[in-house]
């Protein structure tokens, strides 16, 4: 089972409502304009111009209309993205349902592997359909639901991913750069982009799932270009709060994937996530067929796990 995803315009909805006439289905499913049955497939067409398409016939389906942005196993669930509508703290009432740039990161406590930065924009009319393609929380989703996923909104929301590679990564390290200034400068960066991108339509909220305090965010980016003060908010599992959040840790987890993946492949074996004693193992191998000179394109340095590969390797060599 598949979904498809068909980007088309409102003459060509209607055609299609008209088409489907006899197989409308009398539902009310939120943003959208009409929802179909056929012996094929579920087809759910949005206020946004997204038709999605549902279940086994979806792709012969959807290629009478248009060809696709992707496809992704359906399984779909109703508590999909928790958009609550009664914002916490100082965040704006109702914040779940506007159309908002939200942004979140991944990478920063894996020994192996970059730091991933994505900022997405998701408009008020496409809250619906993400929900429908099963966005929500990334940390409830395994590497095979986030890539299907991630493969689809890809190609549906606008969106700027910004990787910070290990070179790069351990050079701005040793030059007395915290975690925190380097994540500050890439969230800004990116929703500086998505900004850029989506000109001159322009987000409601801007939503950062918080990884220190605003005060100290603002500090790391002094003397940049940054976005106005008042127009951005912070909130901790902000995933829970905005689609676009849920949707920006989907990409940034799906990139991150990908470059663990390609790392692996360099390295001749499967590289591990994460910082526990499976990563000390996997880089005294490393080192140990490519040579110590290989760890800065491959791990975070200044990581105790540095030391402890080390001491594997020393033993292994006595
Ligand atoms: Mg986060």
């Amino acid at each position: 089972m598949g979904n498809v995803v068909l980007n088309l315009d409102m003459s060509k909805i209607n055609e299609m409502k008209n088409y489907y006439a006899k197989q409308l289905l009398d539902k009310n499913i939120p943003g959208s304009i009409f929802a179909a049955k056929t012996p094929a497939c579920m087809i759910t067409a949005y206020k946004s111009g997204k038709v999605l398409f549902q279940g086994n016939g979806s792709e012969s389906e959807a290629g009478k209309w248009g060809s696709s942005t992707g496809s992704v196993p359906s399984k779909t669930s109703s508590a999909a993205g928790k958009t609550k509508s009664t914002a916490k703290g100082d965040l704006p009432a109702g914040i779940g349902g506007m159309s908002a740039i939200g942004s979140d990161e991944v990478g920063t406590g894996d020994f192996f592997g970059p730091i991933t930065v994505v900022a997405a924009y998701v408009r008020k009319e496409d809250i619906p359909l993400l929900k429908e393609l099963g966005v929500r929380d990334s940390k409830d989703l395994n590497d095979e639901k986030i890539i299907s996923i991630a493969k689809v909104i890809k190609d549906v929301i606008p969106f700027s991913l910004m990787t910070l590679k290990n070179e790069k990564y351990n050079q701005v390290q040793r030059s007395g750069m915290s975690q925190g200034k380097m994540k500050a400068l890439l969230h800004n960066q990116a929703i500086l982009n998505v900004l850029e991108k989506i000109s001159p339509a322009k987000p409601e909220a801007i939503l950062i799932d918080q990884f220190v305090q605003p005060s100290t965010y603002f500090q790391h980016l002094k003397g940049q270009k940054a976005i106005a003060n008042k127009d951005v908010y912070f909130s901790t599992k902000a995933e829970g709060i905005h689609l676009a959040v849920a949707a920006a840790s989907i990409l940034a987890r799906y990139a991150f994937i990908q470059y663990i993946d390609k790392l692996s492949e360099t390295a001749g074996f499967k590289i591990p996530k994460g910082a526990g004693a499976q990563v000390d193992v996997a880089a005294a191998k490393l080192i140990l067929s490519k040579g110590k000179e290989s760890l800065p394109s491959f791990v975070k340095l200044h990581f105790a796990n540095t030391e402890k590969a080390m001491a594997i390797v020393n033993k292994k060599r006595n």
